[in-house]
């Protein structure tokens, strides 16, 4: 079976979510051969030596000005073109808002649905499965996808990079693809960067706080421990929606969806909507009853009020 998958580059960098996927297709598609395709003006070998280190053996690249922005049209008539010389069964990205735009019309191009968000992908007989969470993350939907050519995207921090990739260099093809007036309707203007960013993607540590944290100015203690920590602070709707910190710190099915080594929920109940956007490789949860569901979540639990727990730590810490 060959795989391909779009390897996104956000900031110069390979999108984040793309060694976790790489890592999830090659433990399920043991065997198989995985593909990427890099497009933009200018391909850096850095990008496609990574991609080989995480098991990817060929990287076929479009190279052009046309590229150097994401833009629907040249995109998919790229990737089009690499699809047909790739023969993969499976096309894949990660589902951030280029994945979501260029897969599924990839898709409608050959005629097919296409598994948005996947959290898992499982295989039974030929058959591949998509696992994707339903009705606020209490139920999970299972498809199978129709056509020659699956198409999907993950939901972003769905899956973990392998931490000790063993993969050598790729093979590289570059495809040449010219483009017309007709591929270049919407022309890209400017990049407008949010004033105020807060970068709970990329944080190792969060220190997220719920209704328990009481109050706007409690927001400070989460604040003192995650910079003791150099981490980052999160928050849950209910503090959000009430103005106690600003709305780009929540986290959940409506705010953001974060993937730390640590993660310190403090008052929080733990509702699926907020868990939903936390995949932690180690999650604490401080609360002070015994009954929150949180603690069947976390890893580790600690009864009691956050209001003395935290300054604690801290002061352990220091
Ligand atoms: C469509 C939809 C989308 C949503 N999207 C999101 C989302 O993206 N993100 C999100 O977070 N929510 C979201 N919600 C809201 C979600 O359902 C919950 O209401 C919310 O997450 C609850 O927040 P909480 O845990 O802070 O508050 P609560 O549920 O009120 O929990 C507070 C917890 O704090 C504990 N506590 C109280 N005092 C202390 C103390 N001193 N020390 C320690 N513990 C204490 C309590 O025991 C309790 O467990 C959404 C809801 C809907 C309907």
């Amino acid at each position: 079976m060959k795989i391909l998958v779009y390897g996104q580059i956000r900031d110069n960098l390979l999108e984040e979510n793309l060694l976790g996927i790489l890592n999830k297709l090659s433990e399920v598609f043991q065997g198989s051969e995985i593909y990427a395709a890099i497009l933009g003006s200018q391909i850096n070998n850095e990008w496609t030596g990574e991609l080989g280190k995480h098991g990817v053996k060929k990287v076929y690249t479009v190279e052009a000005p046309e590229l150097e922005n994401y833009l629907s049209r040249p995109y998919v008539k790229s990737m089009l073109e690499i699809i047909e010389k790739a023969e993969p069964t499976l096309v894949m990205a990660a589902g951030t808002v280029f994945g979501e735009d260029l897969i599924p019309r990839l898709a409608v191009h050959h005629g097919v649905s296409c598994a948005q968000r996947v959290v898992n992908i499982t295989l039974e007989g030929e058959d591949i499965l998509f696992h994707t969470p339903v009705r606020d993350d209490q139920a999970m939907k299972i498809t199978k996808i129709e056509g020659v050519i699956k198409f999907a995207t993950s939901r972003t921090g769905a899956f973990f990079e392998n931490e000790n990739p063993s993969g050598s260099a790729p093979e590289i093809e570059k495809v040449e693809i010219s483009f017309d007036a007709d591929d270049m309707v919407v022309k890209h203007v400017e990049v407008r960067k949010a004033e105020r960013t807060v970068n709970l993607k990329d944080a190792k540590l969060i220190v997220a706080g719920g209704r328990g944290v009481g109050g706007k100015d409690n927001f400070q203690i989460l604040k003192d421990l995650a910079e003791l920590l150099g981490g980052e602070i999160g928050a849950t709707r209910a503090c959000t929606d009430v103005h106690w910190i600003e709305e780009t710190y929540e986290i959940g099915q409506t705010g953001q969806s974060v993937s730390p080594d640590i993660y310190i929920a403090a008052g929080i109940s733990g509702a699926p909507q907020h868990l939903s956007g936390v995949k932690a490789k180690t999650f604490i949860a401080i609360n002070t009853d015994e009954g929150a569901p949180i603690l069947k979540y976390a890893d580790y639990g600690i009864i009691g009020d956050l209001l003395v727990i935290l300054p604690l730590l801290k002061k352990k810490l220091e």
